[in-house]
């Protein structure tokens, strides 16, 4: 019998009771070490004092207002944004799917209304992730996310990741835009080149393409700048942000030029909770810190430190890891034997990490964490390549 739950997820067998910082607890208040922050969403650990002071300041003024008014935090939230970014305008939504949505959008209308109606493919990256919605699935081009959905949102074509002459040849006079995640996550942890990102933008300028962006899952401080494409200096078109925005209130975003975000007029798009008080007090609390001195500064040295550490772990023990790869503290392990067995084995030992594909585990931590938490971890890690290779001599 079906259980009450439609069953997408095959989940661990651990429910959470409460978190604290880098740490969750479960009703037996046994401790993890929580590196995988809800995939990268608690980017600030579990109840920050002052996420949780601005979510119940909120709560007790007022929760939810149409977009039909003006919304103070939003004005506030999407000003700050457009100040730290390339953006000239911004879009809020609940999830990051909504916030790819929106730009899938912009990019389609931004042509319409100059003239190019017949501009409305997208090109895009194999093994990319970028939602479950119908577009945003035809956007990933998985065969595992797409089986049962038939027919494909149309409009995708997909080429190799890091690959600039595939992504040039597979340009037509119907492409709209290019759309790529920096860093992609879910695929396995791949971070593009800044030459590759820099050929994006020259190729998107040669044919008159807007470039689109997917940081929701490597931007916000992940890599140690505000957003990855910055290590490139290059800057896109149109930006999808979410996750570590809202620090774990549901929050998306959609930045863009003013010549992108131009194309979207009274009427011509919305969203109900999009923005909603609630989620602009957090994600405004979260950019207090995430922008405040230092703090990136501080990404990028326990990231040093992390990734010292992990790559001697890989040395140490090849029959276990085969490579690190990543940037910052957006970390992918790409594992010899099954990563799935490896997620099971940390918990069991009390390090959440996340799998990907590849055969890869990712290391998300919150980007609050301090080097005792990255020893933390690699004990946690040593243990469990010892416990599998003392399995693997006596077998
Ligand atoms: C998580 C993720 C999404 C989808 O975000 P949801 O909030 O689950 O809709 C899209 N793109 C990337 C790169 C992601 O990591």
């Amino acid at each position: 019998m079906i259980s009450p739950l439609i069953p997408t997820y095959a989940r661990k067998d651990v429910a959470f009771a409460r978190g604290e910082g880098a740490y969750l607890y479960d009703a037996d208040g046994r401790r993890y070490l929580d590196f995988g922050a809800g995939i990268a969403v608690t980017a600030l650990g579990h109840c920050h004092p002052r996420l949780v002071a601005a979510l119940t300041d909120q709560a007790e003024r007022l929760w939810h207002c149409s977009n039909m008014y003006h919304i103070p935090g939003q004005e506030r939230l999407a000003r700050r944004l457009v100040d730290a970014t390339f953006a000239d305008s911004v879009f809020f939504t609940n999830s990051g799917a909504e916030a790819v949505e929106c730009g899938l959008k912009m990019v389609r209308r931004y042509h319409d209304t100059t003239g190019n109606p017949e501009r409305y493919r997208i090109v895009a990256c194999r093994n990319a992730f970028h939602g479950r919605t119908l577009a945003t699935i035809a956007a990933g081009g998985q065969d595992k996310h797409l089986d049962g959905f038939d027919p494909v949102v149309d409009g995708f074509d997909h080429v190799a990741f890091g690959n600039l002459n595939e992504l040039g040849a597979a340009i037509t006079p119907e492409t709209a835009a290019i759309l790529v995640e920096p860093v992609q996550g879910e695929g396995g942890i791949h971070a593009a080149s800044a030459d590759y990102l820099r050929g994006l933008r020259r190729i998107a300028d040669e044919y008159g393409l807007l470039l689109f962006f997917d940081e929701i899952q490597c931007g916000m401080g992940r890599t140690g700048r505000l957003f990855a494409h910055e290590w490139a200096g290059i800057a896109p078109d149109v930006m999808a942000v979410a996750k570590g925005l809202g620090g774990g209130f549901p929050v998306g975003a959609c930045l863009a030029t003013e010549r992108a975000a131009s194309a979207l007029t009274p009427g011509s798009h919305g969203t109900t909770y999009g923005g909603n008080p609630l989620a602009m007090a957090v994600a405004n609390a979260v950019l207090d810190e995430v922008l405040a001195d230092g703090f990136l500064d501080r990404v990028e040295a326990v990231a040093a430190v992390l990734w010292g550490r992990l790559e001697a772990l890989v040395a140490d023990h090849p029959g276990v890891f085969e490579e690190v790869r990543g940037s910052g503290l957006m970390v992918g392990l790409k594992c010899v034997a099954d990563n799935q067995a490896m997620v099971r084995t940390l918990l069991e030992n009390g390090l959440l990490v996340v799998a990907a594909a590849d055969n890869v585990i990712r290391l998300l931590p919150p980007l609050v964490i301090d080097e005792s938490h990255v020893s933390e971890a690699l004990d946690i890690l040593e243990r469990a390549c010892a416990d599998l290779e003392a399995t693997e001599a006596t077998a």
